[in-house]
């Protein structure tokens, strides 16, 4: 630690970084076919305080629980069985193009990593075995992103109804003087 004032032990700071990205109400849908890599991932991301974590050993179940229920952040291994990763993500993307799509790749996989980001939109692709730092900060990234999207949208809809209320009254002077 440099000479920043944090304070002790770090855990105020600690509650801060996770009220910025949102991680207490953040929705994570984490997909791989081994349930030990599930698991582990599950445990890890419920320690650290996501609010919803939903594992899914195979693409398509996930993908029927992602369009009734949403997320706000997807996480998928690449080789599986019936649906791979890409797959999964490309359809996520077509549900909702919003939710980032992180896809967890073997070693050797670096080309599918490069077709997902072509195919699948991806957000970023992590390699196997990943380093815990890492995947946090994927997902923060990721929910940072989603945050800001969702702000954008919101906003952009405000703008929609101010401007739609401002041609009203311009047409109400309008009509008023001519
Ligand atoms: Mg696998």
């Amino acid at each position: 630690m440099g000479s920043w004032p944090l304070p002790a032990e770090g855990t105020h700071h600690a509650a801060l970084e996770r009220r910025f990205t949102g991680i207490e109400t953040a929705r994570v849908l984490v997909i791989d076919d081994e349930p030990l890599i599930l698991s582990t991932l599950s445990a890890f991301l419920e320690l650290e305080g996501y609010g919803e974590v939903s594992c899914f050993e195979c693409g398509t179940a996930a993908l029927e629980h992602f369009a009734q229920h949403g997320a706000d952040v997807i996480l998928c291994d690449y080789l599986m069985p019936g649906l791979d990763g890409v797959e999964v993500l490309a359809r996520a993307r077509e549900l909702d193009p919003r939710v980032p799509r992180i896809l967890l790749t073997g070693y050797a996989d670096k080309e599918a990593a490069i077709r997902a980001i072509n195919e699948a939109g991806l957000f970023q692709y992590l390699e196997k075995p990943w380093s815990n730092d890492d995947l946090q900060l994927a997902l923060r990234n990721a929910l940072e992103r989603h945050r800001l999207l969702s702000c954008i949208g919101s906003k952009a809809a405000e703008l929609n109804i101010a401007n739609a209320r401002i041609e009203d009254l311009q047409r109400a002077v309008l009509r008023a003087f001519l």
